[in-house]
């Protein structure tokens, strides 16, 4: 028989341990609790101690409002806050806190000591164990709050098994503070461990010399401002440099209206803007804040307040993902003015390798020259490269019977504007680059006046085919085939082959289902069969369904590999199709296409200066 049970109100210490369970997980949760309080009383000065990794003692004290001294039992009694008073104040808060569950909860879980005063001189005191209040008094100090913890989680062992070491938790501790005052410029912030200065971040700095306290000066000399407004929002903040991307995620920060938050939101949209910039396992570096009508975003979602919930989340989406974008693509634009002012590629060639006759046709425009060392090459080059005509004449073409006879090898004026493009390439007297030869059957090596450049040919080459895929969209030229191709399926490669039909017929390709086969009767221009066949086991396998996945696979598979040779005229005709796109510095899938090393950085190397 179950025995009978009464329903009994909790005692308000095992109310505030509950509590305690949600709010303080560790010492950082009970930092961020307490700064953020001094922040609410609009501190301008901040101190925080700490000592065990917070275990055994935090101290934060502010120079901010302070609180009446008949209050300061309030201040540890759950539920009991100054920051709001109605429903409605819960739709537009614009405080850090307003549950009224900090204090309380953080007094019953260690030996807690809080004193205030509203006034110089003029203040109270009050001392808590594990929810009990044990002492209550007057005090003279300066106008502020002074709260001390000590022995945190002594009376809830299976907390305190949870902490990491006492290095661990301090870190953690630190990344918090500095997380804080990133958004504070205004407040002086100092964080002393075991009374060793550990961050200082003093009022008045900007973002950038407040993120040189955490960030490696290449990292911070990197950053690119974001503004952007749209609507009611605005987004401002800093991001890296894609070439700077790292394998961790620790140094994307985001802030809601001022609230340090982790967000998929607007994590998603940071990584979105970078997309093709780095690879899928790297991270940027990214400040964001976003500012946000209060009404618009719901902070009460969880007791730490460390998630929000936007009204819209497309917008939030679309906005910061444009936001990030811009400010890249800003920066590309001004790398690309740059190299205008001083052309990587120009017409007149010197080499100082054998000069080779390139192994396909270059009708009348090509005046080779090999017992000289320039040459001039043909305006046609980047147009076919582009098209990539010439890579397909890299492969071996054992697939070439398959193909029907008469079909066209090359797309027609597949780039836009591509005539245009090819101005830079008018025979020009004062040649500035030395083309110096292939490395490796994969890098091309060129050296400028000032700087010497390796390019991953397959890489470039990608580029050049994944932006003229996206140039001329869906427009699919297409070679019939003989004898169909045919691919074994798997039911769940034949559903996805379904899902992505349209667009796979888009790209080119003339498919037929038959049980446990795909049959191929026209393949995409842009691939040979072999490819075309590798370019749908890949994709199917792979999951790949966005267009620009699938531009992506088929611009790899489509271009010249690592370990083809090229000939002069043919490393610079892929040189001067890459160079003017706007994206030339990442191949599609986010790997840098060139290294670059200017006088100075090969000074530094070979440590003739510092
Ligand atoms: P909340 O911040 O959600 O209101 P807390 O438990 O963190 O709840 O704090 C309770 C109240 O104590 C606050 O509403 C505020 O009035 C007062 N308080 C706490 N810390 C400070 C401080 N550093 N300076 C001034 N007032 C404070
Ligand atoms: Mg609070």
């Amino acid at each position: 028989m179950i025995p009978e049970k009464q329903i009994r109100l909790l005692p308000p210490e095992l109310q505030n341990q509950i509590a305690a369970g949600e709010v303080v997980e560790r010492p950082s949760s009970v930092l961020k609790e307490l700064v953020e309080n001094a922040l609410d009383a609009g501190a301008t000065r901040i101190r925080i101690q700490i000592c065990d990794g917070g275990q055994s003692c935090i101290r934060v004290s502010d120079n901010g409002s302070g609180i009446f001294e008949d209050q300061l039992e309030l201040a540890v009694t759950r539920h009991a806050t100054s920051k709001l008073q109605n429903l409605q104040d819960l739709q537009h808060i614009e405080s850090f806190g307003f549950r009224g569950e900090a204090l309380p909860s953080i007094a019953s879980v260690s030996r807690f000591r809080i004193a205030s005063a509203r006034q110089d001189g003029d203040g109270g005191i009050l001392e808590v164990l594990h929810g009990r209040i044990l002492r209550q008094d007057k005090t003279a100090m300066p106008k502020g709050t002074d709260v001390e913890i000590n022995d945190l989680f002594s009376n809830v062992p299976a907390r305190l098994k949870f902490l990491k070491k006492p290095g661990t938790e301090t870190r953690k501790c630190a990344e918090l503070v500095a997380r804080i005052a990133l958004a504070n410029p205004h407040v002086d912030f100092e964080l002393l461990n075991a009374e060793r200065s550990v961050h200082r971040f003093l009022a008045g700095q900007d973002l950038t010399q407040r993120l040189s306290v955490i960030w490696p000066e290449e990292v911070v000399g990197s950053l690119q401002a974001v503004d952007y407004t749209e609507g009611a929002l605005s987004i401002h903040g800093l991001v890296g440099d894609p070439a700077m991307a790292q394998g961790r995620p620790d140094r994307i920060l985001v802030y809601v209206n001022a609230r340090p938050v982790q967000d998929k939101t607007i994590l998603s949209a940071i990584r979105e803007a970078y997309r093709g910039r780095i690879l899928g396992k790297e991270y940027p570096q990214a400040v964001i804040f976003l500012e946000i009508p209060p009404d618009e975003v719901d902070v009460n979602v969880h007791p730490a307040k460390t998630e929000v919930r936007f009204q819209d989340d497309g917008s939030i989406f679309r906005i910061v993902r444009r936001a990030v974008l811009q400010t890249l693509e800003r920066n590309a634009h001004q790398t690309r003015t740059s190299d205008h002012a001083q052309p990587l590629c120009v017409g007149q060639v010197h080499t100082s390798l054998p000069v080779m006759q390139p192994r396909f046709s270059v009708p009348g425009r090509v005046k080779i020259e090999p017992d000289q060392d320039t040459f001039l090459y043909d305006q046609d080059w980047p147009q076919k490269f582009a098209s990539s005509a010439a890579a397909q004449q890299l492969f071996e073409s054992a697939d070439s019977q398959l193909l029907e006879a008469g079909q066209p090898a090359s797309i027609a004026n597949p780039l836009p504007n591509s005539s245009a493009e090819t101005h830079a390439l008018k025979v020009h007297t004062s040649a500035a680059v030395q083309y110096l030869g292939q490395f490796a059957q994969t890098y091309l090596i060129l050296a400028a006046k000032d700087e010497i450049t390796i390019i991953d040919q397959h890489a470039a080459h990608e580029r050049v085919l994944f932006n003229m895929l996206r140039a001329q969209g869906s427009r699919g030229d297409r070679r019939p085939l003989l004898l169909p191709l045919e691919i074994p399926l798997h039911a769940a490669q034949a559903t996805l082959a379904q899902e992505i039909w349209t667009k796979l017929d888009e790209l080119g390709f003339s498919l037929e289902l038959a049980p446990g086969l795909l049959k191929l009767h026209s393949i995409p221009a842009l691939l040979t069969p072999s490819k075309a066949k590798e370019f749908l086991q890949d994709i199917l396998t792979e999951k790949a369904t966005s267009m620009e996945d699938l531009w992506a696979v088929m611009a790899c598979k489509a271009a010249i590999k690592a370990g083809d040779t090229l000939t002069p005229n043919e490393a610079l005709a892929l040189v001067d199709s890459w160079q003017h796109l706007p994206e030339k510095n990442y191949c599609p899938h986010g790997r840098p296409v060139a290294l670059r090393w200017g006088v100075s950085d090969l000074e530094k190397l070979f440590k003739r200066r510092s």
